[in-house]
C-alpha cells in the first residue's frame, strides 16, 4: 500500500458511547495526539436499547471533547467501513480494556479487514484505573442514585442524574 494513500491521518473510534465514560475520555485523548483528525461515531445501533438517544450521546461528547481542536463528533447507522469512505478514514481506533474484549475485537477487526483491505485497526489500551470502567457499569450505579463522579465527566453525571430522576 502506497504512503500517499494515507495521506493525513484520519481515524474513526466508533462505540456506542451509552454514555461517553472516562475510560472512552481517556482513548480519545490520547489517540488525538497520535493521528492528525480523530472522528468520534456514534452507531446509531436501534437494536442495543440504549439510554441516551444518538442527539444526547453526541452532545455529551461534544461537551467534553470541546478542548480537543482536532476531535470532530459524528455519528453513522451505516456499515462502519461505508460509513469511513464517505469520510475518507482508512483507521479505526477501539480500547482494549481486559482479555475478554480481546475476542470480539479481533473478530471485528479481521471482518472490517476483509471487507475494505486498505482499513486498519489499531488498539489502544486502556489505562489500567479504567480497566473495568464500561458504560453498563456506569449505568447499573447511577440507576440506584450511587456516586459516578469518579467514572464519568461531571456533565455526563449531572445528565445521568437527570435521566434516573425522571423515570
Ligand atoms: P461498543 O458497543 O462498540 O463496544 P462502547 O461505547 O462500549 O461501544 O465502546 C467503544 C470502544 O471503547 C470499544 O473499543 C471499547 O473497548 C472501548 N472502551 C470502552 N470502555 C473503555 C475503557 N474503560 N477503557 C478503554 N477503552 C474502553
Amino acid at each position: 500500500m502506497s504512503q500517499e494513500h494515507f495521506g493525513m491521518k484520519i481515524a474513526v473510534y466508533p462505540g456506542s458511547f451509552d454514555p461517553v465514560t472516562n475510560g472512552h475520555l481517556d482513548i480519545i485523548r490520547r489517540s488525538a495526539k497520535v493521528f492528525d483528525k480523530l472522528i468520534v461515531a456514534v452507531l446509531n445501533n436501534t437494536s442495543k436499547n440504549p439510554l441516551f438517544t444518538v442527539e444526547e450521546r453526541t452532545e455529551l461528547l461534544q461537551k467534553v471533547t470541546s478542548d480537543l481542536p482536532n476531535v470532530e463528533i459524528d455519528s453513522f447507522r451505516d456499515l462502519l467501513i461505508n460509513y469511513m469512505k464517505d469520510k475518507n478514514a482508512h483507521l479505526i481506533v477501539r480500547g482494549l480494556r481486559a482479555v475478554s474484549d480481546f475476542e470480539y475485537e479481533l473478530q471485528m477487526a479481521s471482518t472490517n479487514q476483509k471487507l475494505d483491505e486498505n482499513i486498519e485497526t489499531f488498539f489502544m489500551t486502556s489505562t489500567p484505573m479504567y480497566s473495568y470502567l464500561s458504560s453498563s457499569i456506569v449505568k447499573e450505579v447511577a440507576r440506584f442514585h450511587g456516586p459516578v463522579g469518579d467514572l464519568v465527566p461531571v456533565e455526563v453525571e449531572k445528565a445521568l442524574h437527570r435521566k434516573y430522576a425522571r423515570t
